[in-house]
């Protein structure tokens, strides 16, 4: 079983070591955006100049054919670079490594120690180190110990609960929004998820659909994102080993699938998908591929369905979990009070996808579109 700082390390430091192994596309992608996400797992050097670079770095953008991937600071010195003095690329590595010494420090502590003696022990000012650290890991030292905290309870309370077993196994953080990454990786098999989508190819393409642009991926074996979120960033932030490729007209067929299941739901094709998550949310997502077009459930009604009467909450946060929308009916789910209750996309998109759906059938309590 991972331990929590396993967890919230393995996929950074995965990235890390195979960065060497990355797509040098995909690299050049992430300076481009200049997207921090990709500081400390691969450096750009510049051919011309001999200064090495994070992807966030503010200077100017070299060309293309000038620069050179590495995995690390170590690597890029060895081949003859030098760090540049305006983005301190090195200094990310130590961040790092302080963060990593520092979950160290609180998982290794009976009692949650303070900001400041963490700080301390780790040789920062505490008010920048709790950034550094939420920063890298999306929760303050803080809370960091108050989930680890609740995860212990949890294991402690359930210890015989396979779900508990399968969320750690997973590589889970446990609690839905404490690894800010986590709630983004769900949609691959959990060996997948622990190596950021390593072998797999992810084919991905937009397209424009009632509901506004709409982002449809794909891997080998089925869809495994349908969003509202239609940017490629998104993509490979959440699939870093992946190999990301845009195909539009082979992505044709799934986008006509997907469409019709938007416009047309009574005639819609069965479409593959390849979602995995822990063993709760898959029973989550599983009953709510059950729950029949033109019909509604409520959370209570879902927990009932997986023999999980008083888990209501935490099938809210797996429904909010799911990454293939429309297609796993998340948006059939409203509250017992009959009230929409929330939607990742939006009220309106959920209101509208529920209005298409409750004319195929007599359901005449359905909110309409306006
Ligand atoms: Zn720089």
């Amino acid at each position: 079983m991972a331990t929590l700082a396993q967890t919230i390390h393995a996929p950074r430091s995965e990235a890390v070591s195979n960065v060497a192994r990355l797509d040098p596309e995909t690299a050049w992608a992430a300076f481009m955006r200049r997207d921090r996400a990709w500081d400390g797992r691969v450096i750009g050097a510049v051919k011309t100049t001999g200064i090495y670079c994070k992807p966030s770095c503010p200077a100017r953008r070299p060309k293309r054919e000038n620069v050179q991937f590495f995995a690390s600071g170590e690597e890029a010195r060895a081949a003859g670079f030098r760090p540049c003095l305006r983005c301190k690329p090195d200094e990310v590595g130590r961040d790092r490594e302080a963060v990593a010494q520092a979950v160290k420090l609180i998982e290794a502590a009976e009692e949650a120690p303070t900001l400041d003696e963490v700080a301390a022990a780790v040789g920062y000012a505490p008010h920048h180190f709790q950034r550094l650290f939420k920063r890298d890991l999306g929760v303050s030292p803080a809370e960091y110990s108050r989930a680890l905290r609740m995860l212990r309870a949890q294991s402690a309370l359930k210890e015989n609960d396979r779900v508990t077993d399968a969320i750690y196994d997973a590589g889970y953080s446990g609690p839905s929004g404490f690894y800010s990454d986590a709630k983004e990786r769900l949609g691959m098999t959990p060996s997948a998820w622990r190596d950021g989508g390593r072998g797999e190819t992810i084919r991905w393409t937009t397209f424009d659909s009632p509901l506004g642009t709409m982002l449809i991926a794909s891997t080998s074996k089925g869809i495994c994102r349908l969003t509202f979120d239609d940017s490629e960033a998104s993509l490979a932030r959440h699939f870093p080993n992946a190999t990301i490729v845009q195909d539009d007209g082979g992505m044709r067929e799934l986008v006509e699938g997907a469409l019709a299941a938007i416009e047309h739901p009574n005639a819609a094709p069965e479409l593959p998908i390849d979602v995995a998550g822990t063993a709760f949310q898959e029973k989550v997502w599983r009953e709510l591929r059950k729950i029949p077009l033109g019909e509604t459930r409520s959370y209570a009604e879902i927990a009932a369905a997986i023999g999980q009467p008083t888990a209501v909450r935490a099938v809210g946060t797996a429904n909010g979990d799911n990454h293939v929308a429309v297609l796993i009916p998340c948006h059939r789910v409203i509250r017992s009070d009959g009230t929409l209750g929330g939607y990742a996309g939006g009220l309106d998109r959920k209101r509208h996808l529920l209005a298409v759906e409750g004319h195929l059938s007599a359901s005449p309590e359905l909110p309409l579109v306006d």
